[in-house]
């Protein structure tokens, strides 16, 4: 059987959509019919940058998928023909060092779906049934989109920053993670302002429950971030967007004892050359963030379910669309975040 897949050759080339065999399933492993994939900024990373690189040549890209299992392994006991799922797409090996440690995350032996192994951009996927999330039936297969942007916010906000209720946040970026990042810090009962240079962006912030939303292209961030927080500071600083200048304002905009998390970064741009007073005067930290565990997925699902979240699909493509979607996304033209619908 074959299927079409978009699949990454070279830096700067569009994906091919190609026909492709229907990888066979192991013992362990599901077979699914991918029904949403949603479209990073990290597949900018790899396919117009270069700054990371595909565990194989060439590769299916696609890391946040959703799907229905439509044929099991003969092991696999724990799922059915017809589930809903989400793929956890931080595959670790259960057995290493940081697994044995609860930071999955760190895992020494990964599997990255869609980075090194066949991802989802693509009309089936083979994977590993234990990486599996099991989808309420009432939601939809948007939900794709938590398998990224909503783990990576609800790891960055509960275990790195460890935000509590009564603490002031700003999110560097109102993107996909961005939007979720607002969403979870405010149900960690956390003040929250967001900042980005698109208008419809930050109205979509303000509507999933932004506080307050700053354009940095009208407004000096500092001066608002000091008026709204009585000259202290925010606690927490979430930077998505990775530019010199934008870790400089986050640095700026901190506390005394703030924390900036920071998730997001670009090709040759660097932190700021800050001497270490400047950080000891205020005791801030600088955190990073990677990715999330699979209990990490399932409870944002729970959040979901629970409707604390909402997500904020905003266009759909076809998988024959991918390049498009994704020079959409480069250009800042994707408000909220796309999913791709093989
Ligand atoms: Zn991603
Ligand atoms: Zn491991």
């Amino acid at each position: 059987m074959k299927m079409r897949a978009a699949r990454f050759y070279q830096v700067g080339k569009d994906l091919k959509i190609e026909k492709v065999a229907v990888p066979k399933v192991g013992p362990n492993e599901a077979l699914l019919k991918i029904k949403g994939c949603g479209v990073c900024h990290t597949d900018i990373h790899f396919i117009y940058e270069g700054l990371l690189k595909p565990g194989k040549i060439p590769q299916i890209m696609g890391h946040e998928p959703s799907g229905e299992i439509v044929e099991l392994g003969s092991h696999v006991q724990d799922h059915n023909v017809g589930d809903k799922v989400l793929i956890h797409f931080y595959q670790s090996c259960g057995i290493c060092h940081y697994c044995l440690i609860e930071k999955e995350n760190l895992c020494l032996n990964l599997k990255h779906f869609g980075f090194n192994v066949d991802g989802g951009y693509s009309e089936y996927a083979v994977v590993g049934s234990r990486h599996l999330v099991k989808l309420p039936e009432e939601i939809s297969y948007d939900a794709c989109i938590l398998v990224d942007s909503g783990v990576t916010s609800y790891h960055a906000i509960t275990k790195v920053a460890k935000l509590k209720p009564g603490e002031t946040t700003m999110i560097m970026g109102a993107g996909g993670v961005g939007l979720m990042l607002i969403q979870i810090a405010k149900l960690s009962g956390a003040e929250v302002f967001a900042i980005d240079v698109n208008e419809e962006k930050l109205k979509l912030a303000k509507k999933v429950g932004a506080d307050k939303a700053i354009n940095s292209r009208k407004k000096d961030v500092f001066d608002e971030v000091m008026n709204f927080t009585d000259k202290t500071g925010v606690d927490a600083v979430f930077e998505t967007v990775g530019f010199e200048n934008t870790y400089e304002i986050s640095l700026n905009c901190l506390s005394r004892g703030g924390r900036l998390v920071i998730i997001g970064y670009q090709p040759e741009n660097y932190l700021p050359r800050i001497h270490p007073i400047q950080l000891i005067v205020k005791e801030a930290s600088i955190l990073t963030s990677r990715a999330g565990t699979h209990g990490e997925l399932k409870k944002v699902v729970d959040l979901l379910r629970r409707e604390k979240i909402q997500l904020t699909v905003t266009d759909k493509f076809k998988l024959e669309q991918v390049n498009e979607a994704l020079s959409k996304l480069s250009n800042g033209e994707i408000i909220g975040r796309a999913i791709i619908v093989p």
